[in-house]
């Protein structure tokens, strides 16, 4: 008999996966029963990543799991929200096990770490599309917005920004980088780490969060839009990798920090009144958020600046195309 949709389902979806008590029955019926925690709103986000869109086939199997489950994580992560649940839509062009075990194999080990139980999906034949729903909690009131910010808060960025779109031009031989550099922006691109813990630790303490997906220049857009504020940010204390650094002009690097995405870090901000209280528990966090500017009252204007004076690369385009 051939391998069937219950088979693949059986094989790659069921089996040693992790398992919450709060799942009633999950894979393996019309649909899954789950027990919500009291005084908890659920947060639930969704996202497709479409082959020969949002990936090409040299993406290896493992990263596309991976990394569908970390995009969908990383917009729980923004909400400040603690994971629990996935579901899977699968589109696949034919039954390819090698390709099922290494995908599964990608989704299975984030989903381990972060605790998140698949509880359930479709699966369809037609061109590589796969779309996650992440389901999660916070307690009631919390979650973090979009539309909190102040004019006097202050902004910050974790980690480091910039990496994957560096990844992605040297894929696309728009720019030359050394060997190890391109490893190590690759795993960024490849295996991005949604920013879970963070975005819970700033439950109390932020007045508004995102993801950054798009590039912090239009993510924090998204901020200063949803909150009718402005914001003035110092492109010199943009947090960039010794990778990024390395490997283009100071101008692009600033440029790639600024414009390319894909690198899910979250973009939040702090009220003066919470800044203590931030430096006290999150200064030494592993995610090393970087103070970068400032909420202002001017609605949409996200001014960029260097040394208090407009920065002169904003508006320059220099044959620079890689983000076009
Ligand atoms: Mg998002």
């Amino acid at each position: 008999m051939a391998f069937g949709e219950f088979d693949l389902i059986d094989t790659y979806f069921t089996h040693r996966w992790p398992k919450r008590d709060d799942v009633v029955k999950g894979v393996g019926d019309d649909a899954a029963i789950l027990t919500l925690p009291s005084d908890s709103e659920l947060i639930i986000a969704t996202d497709t990543m479409v082959s020969g869109v949002h990936f090409d086939e040299q993406m290896p199997a493992r990263a596309v799991g991976h990394k569908v489950a970390a995009v969908n994580l990383s917009d729980l992560a923004a909400m400040g929200a603690e994971p629990a649940w996935l579901s899977l839509a699968l589109t696949l062009p034919e039954m390819d096990q090698e390709w099922l075990e290494g995908f599964s194999h990608g989704l299975r080990e984030i989903c381990d770490y972060y605790d998140c139980h698949l509880i359930g999906g479709d699966t369809t034949k037609g061109p590589l599309t796969l779309t996650v729903t992440a389901h999660g909690f916070v307690p009631q009131g919390t979650a973090l917005r979009r539309d909190g910010a102040k004019p006097g808060d202050w902004i910050y960025v974790s980690g480091s920004i910039g990496d994957a779109g560096l990844a992605l031009a040297a894929q696309q031989r728009k720019v030359q980088i050394s060997d190890s550099h391109y490893r190590r922006v690759l795993e960024r691109l490849y295996f991005p780490s949604p920013r879970v813990a963070l975005g819970q630790a700033l439950r109390d303490i932020a007045s508004s969060a995102i993801d950054i997906s798009d590039g912090l220049k239009a993510d924090l857009g998204h901020i200063l839009q949803a909150s009718n504020v402005g914001a003035r940010v110092d492109v010199d204390e943009l947090p960039l990798s010794l990778a990024l650094t390395e490997s283009v002009t100071a101008e692009d690097a600033i440029r790639y920090a600024l414009h390319s995405g894909d690198d899910y870090e979250l973009c939040f901000t702090v009220p003066e009144s919470r800044r203590g209280v931030f430096d006290t528990v999150l200064a030494r966090h592993p995610a090393k958020p970087t103070c970068i500017g400032r909420i202002t009252s001017e609605a949409n204007k996200l001014r960029l600046e260097r040394n208090e004076e407009p920065w002169q690369g904003a508006d320059e385009k220099g044959g620079y195309d890689h983000f076009g």
